[in-house]
């Protein structure tokens, strides 16, 4: 079966970031960032509102100082998203969202300091349940590092990351989840493979500092598509210099296109050329917007001729094939008696795939009462 994911995923062992559970088979969870002043609070909130209607399943937050630690703490009290501390090197930082119900640390271990310090988030986190991410950069790397291979390489990676691993697992704590971005996709893709064979815990992927909009995308694409395809990757984050809710709906797509995880509409659309029967582009276009809050997953095939029309529509929940004048529309893989009118196929195609999903919903609701 095409429609099934050949992709055997990586064994690693399960955190949990609040309630979502990551690694041991859980659905991959997409995060993103805000980029918003912490301190502010009200925008913060808002941004994390706005990525959690587009299905971020995570939210990390920048944490740079006692005044952001505070901030954190209301913004907590004003979300449900589970918020990941970004902290980086001071430890009370992390101390204090911790008690802020904090639900996952972002410090490298090795950055915090002395041992007491080392000791005292990790027992805090131990205390309170809460994991942590170890996040290696490329960009980053210690000074050491650099002096013995000279420049960033996966080996270079890799031993960052485990220095930072080490520490945790001399304090018997296992909680804990690695990344080991870089820009550069062959240098980060390699990292993860070697890292993913040296540790049990769930792996979180970015490239990181993509680039904008499109070339981040495609970049993030290739290089996340390369290790999501061998099973690795437990979570992710798509870094772009971007709006961050365009983040999550990448991360989706490629774990959409991947066959890995749906959720919302996977359109199917030809590029179109003349012989299309109807504005395919902007068809797609205007429906991706308006179908934006559909999160149940559906294949819908939108196709300007009968050349692949028929093909395409046999093969998804919903297709339109292009006709003179009027065209054909399928459910289920079965041509319909009705027709759409080709001036106002966007509304029709909105009604149908509405219907449909209301239909999909209930069934889904039938199944569970009768378990
Ligand atoms: S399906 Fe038809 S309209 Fe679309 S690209 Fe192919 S030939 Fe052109």
């Amino acid at each position: 079966m095409y429609n099934e994911s050949p992709i055997i995923r990586r064994p690693s062992s399960r955190i949990y970031v609040g309630n979502v559970p990551i690694g041991d088979g859980a659905p991959i969870a997409v995060q993103s960032m805000t980029n918003t002043k912490t301190t502010d609070v009200e925008a913060t909130v808002a941004q994390i509102r706005a990525l959690e209607k587009v299905g971020a399943d995570i939210v990390r937050v920048s944490v740079p100082t006692m005044d952001a630690a505070e901030a954190f703490k209301l913004i907590k009290q004003a979300v449900d998203v589970p918020l990941v501390a970004d902290i980086h090197f001071d430890y009370r930082i992390a101390l204090k969202v911790a008690e802020y119900g904090v639900d996952c640390l972002r410090i490298n271990p090795g950055n915090i300091g002395n041992e007491e310090r080392i000791r005292n988030v990790v027992d805090c986190a131990k205390d309170k349940n809460i994991p942590i991410r170890i996040g290696v950069n490329g960009g980053s790397l210690e000074k050491e590092l650099m002096d013995k291979y000279k420049e960033p390489t996966p080996q270079a990676l890799l031993e960052s990351a485990m220095r930072h691993v080490d520490i945790l697992d001399r304090l018997n704590f296992d909680q804990f989840k690695v990344s080991v971005k870089a820009s550069d996709v062959f240098l980060a893709v390699e990292s993860y493979r070697l890292l993913a064979k040296q540790i049990q815990q769930p792996l979180h992927l970015g490239i990181t500092e993509a680039g904008g909009m499109r070339s981040g995308s495609v970049k993030s694409a290739v290089g996340l598509g390369m290790l999501l395809a061998e099973g690795i990757g437990d979570t992710l984050r798509i870094s772009l210099a971007a709006d961050p809710v365009e983040e999550i709906k990448v991360g989706f797509d490629i774990l959409k296109s991947l066959r890995i995880r749906s959720r919302g509409i996977n359109f199917i659309a030809c590029p179109s050329c003349s012989r299309q029967e109807f504005d395919v582009i902007n068809t797609v276009n205007e429906l991706e917007r308006r179908l934006e809050d559909v999160t149940t997953a559906m294949d819908v095939s939108i196709i300007g001729c009968v050349v692949n029309g028929p093909g395409e529509a046999l093969i998804s929940d919903i297709g339109l094939t292009g006709g003179n004048n009027k065209s054909g529309y399928y459910d289920g893989g079965v041509r319909q008696k009705e027709r759409f009118d080709n001036n106002n196929i966007v509304d029709a195609l909105e009604t149908k795939i509405r219907a449909k999903v209301s239909m999909m919903a209930n069934r889904i609701e039938i199944n569970d009462t009768t378990k």
